[in-house]
């Protein structure tokens, strides 16, 4: 099939290679398909595809190849960055068919599973075997291993066991000549030439499309505990971070902070929740520690270390959760912050990253140039507090009009986007680039982009992988 083949050829082709729920034509794809969680992009696709297994992709790429047709792949949609939304004339490729269980092994700790599988699936079926897949992400029902994989997600464990990529042991990927590289052994040690995999990871589509993986799984959890923490200020938390590492070791999995306006707006926002503490505070943080190990030592030992924060004044108040629902109360606090914000009306996000160190002098810092520039905007930052990643919104200020906070955003993401260059951090912590941040990225990092480039252009010469996601091409 030449470029020149009639779209139609290819449409009818594809129908009859991927059967009856194969293929769907662009006037019948679920809205869920075009449109993603912030609303920002809607996609025209060419059509949708739905293969069912990795011959069935390879094909499928293997046809648009050769018509020079443009395909995005598509997991659960959560993305935020506009990476999985199709142009006009470009095929979406889903991946949601492709959600098998291929394999667990308990004695290598590993499964192997196909990338549609859903985040929280794969940490389900890791749990019935006793064990843990340690990623997190309040979105992990309906976003999939391979775009969790695509898009390196972090989410709130990461202070511990890292991001996505640290849980790779290998991947199976159609490429864009419709052939497929698998490297799905699970090798703990394997120095065999370049990491392949590894550049796979974080690609968000524009390299190859991940049709299933090899998961790296832990111990699951026997003891756990879940604390909030009042705190007077950024400069308190940092210490309170230090000493919590000090005194839960590797036990500390998550260290999540936000400020008030943010417990203000989940309040508003979760009519069945009250405040945690009997009077406000600046700044909240939100504790867990587990441990494998049988028994119950790590709720006295997570007692006492919080009972010596309290004495040196690193928090001025401690609530420790003492049942399942107040645990995940607490959770619901902070992982319903960003869709509580609309009760701040226009807000502006940003998905950032500081070395941790300089979170206190780079908040400060920036909020001061945004409330110069825009008067009375309400910061409401928050975030992963022990790995540097701020989730940097801002709602429009109370007497101005949304429409026109929402004129200001390239004001705003200038001075955020500077200062984060400033401190040496990155625009992109967890979320990912897609079209949102292409060209901030362009314009921060010129050389990193022009060897991304040659690359992309190594593995997809023709550019039919998500082009204009990334990358220009
Ligand atoms: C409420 C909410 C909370 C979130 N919390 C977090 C968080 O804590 N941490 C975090 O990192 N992210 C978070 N996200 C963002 C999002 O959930 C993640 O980026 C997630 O990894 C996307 O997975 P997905 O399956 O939905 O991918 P999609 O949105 O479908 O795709 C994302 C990107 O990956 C590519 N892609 C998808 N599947 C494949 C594949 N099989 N092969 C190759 N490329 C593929 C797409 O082309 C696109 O560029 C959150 C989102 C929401 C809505």
């Amino acid at each position: 099939m030449a470029p020149s083949t009639p779209i139609e050829t290819l449409l009818d082709t594809l129908a009859r290679t991927l059967g009856r729920d194969g293929l769907i034509p662009a006037s019948n794809i679920p809205t869920r398909h075009v449109s993603e969680p912030r609303g920002r992009y809607r996609g025209q696709p060419l059509a949708l595809a739905r293969p069912d297994s990795v011959e069935a992709v390879a094909a499928t790429v293997s046809l648009c190849a050769a018509a020079g047709v443009a395909i995005v792949p598509q997991g659960g949609h959560t993305g935020l960055v506009g990476g999985a939304i199709a142009g006009p004339g470009e095929l979406v490729l889903s991946l949601e068919r492709m959600s098998r269980l291929r394999r667990l092994d308990p004695v290598d700790a590993c499964m192997v599973v196909e990338a549609g599988c859903t985040l929280a699936g794969v940490r389900d079926a890791a749990a019935e075997a006793g064990l843990m897949y340690p990623i997190s992400l309040a979105s992990e029902g309906t976003a999939t291993i391979g775009g969790t994989l695509a898009t390196n997600a972090g989410g709130n464990l990461t202070i511990r066991y890292g991001n996505s990529r640290e849980q790779v042991l290998g991947l199976e990927v159609v490429l864009a000549d419709g052939r497929v590289w698998s490297d799905l052994d699970g090798l703990r040690k394997d120095n065999s030439g370049y990491d392949l995999k590894q550049l796979f990871v974080g690609s968000e589509g524009t390299l190859g499309i991940i049709t299933a993986a090899t998961l790296k799984l832990g111990p699951a959890p026997r003891q756990s505990v879940t604390a909030m923490l009042a705190c007077a200020d950024l400069v308190a938390g940092m210490a309170l971070l230090g000493h919590l590492r000090a005194g839960l070791g590797e036990c500390l999995s998550a260290c999540e902070f936000m400020p008030r306006q943010a417990l203000q707006f989940v309040l508003a926002d979760q009519p069945n929740q009250r405040d945690p503490f009997d009077r406000p505070h600046p700044w909240y943080v939100l504790v867990q520690a587990d441990s494998a190990l049988p028994g119950s030592a790590l709720q006295s030992a997570t007692l006492a270390v919080l009972e010596q924060a309290l004495d040196v004044r690193l928090c001025s108040d401690v609530i420790l959760a003492n049942s399942l629902a107040q645990v995940e109360q607490l959770w619901a606090l902070r992982e319903g912050i960003s869709a509580a914000q609309k009760h701040g009306g226009v807000s502006l996000k940003h998905d950032i990253s500081v070395p941790v160190a300089s979170i206190p002098a780079f908040v400060e810092a920036t909020l001061a140039a945004l409330a110069a520039a825009v008067p009375g905007i309400r910061p409401c930052v928050f975030g992963h507090l022990g790995d540097g990643n701020l989730h940097f919104n801002l709602s429009q200020p109370v007497d101005l009009d949304g429409e026109a906070f929402r004129a200001m955003e390239s004001t705003c993401n200038r001075i955020v986007f500077d200062q984060v260059r400033r401190y040496r951090g990155s625009i992109a912590a967890e979320h990912g680039i897609g079209q949102l941040r292409r060209d901030e990225l362009l314009l921060g990092q010129p050389l990193k982009v022009e060897l991304m480039g040659k690359v992309k252009q190594a593995l997809d010469p023709d550019g039919l992988f998500n082009p204009g996601k990334v990358l220009s091409v």
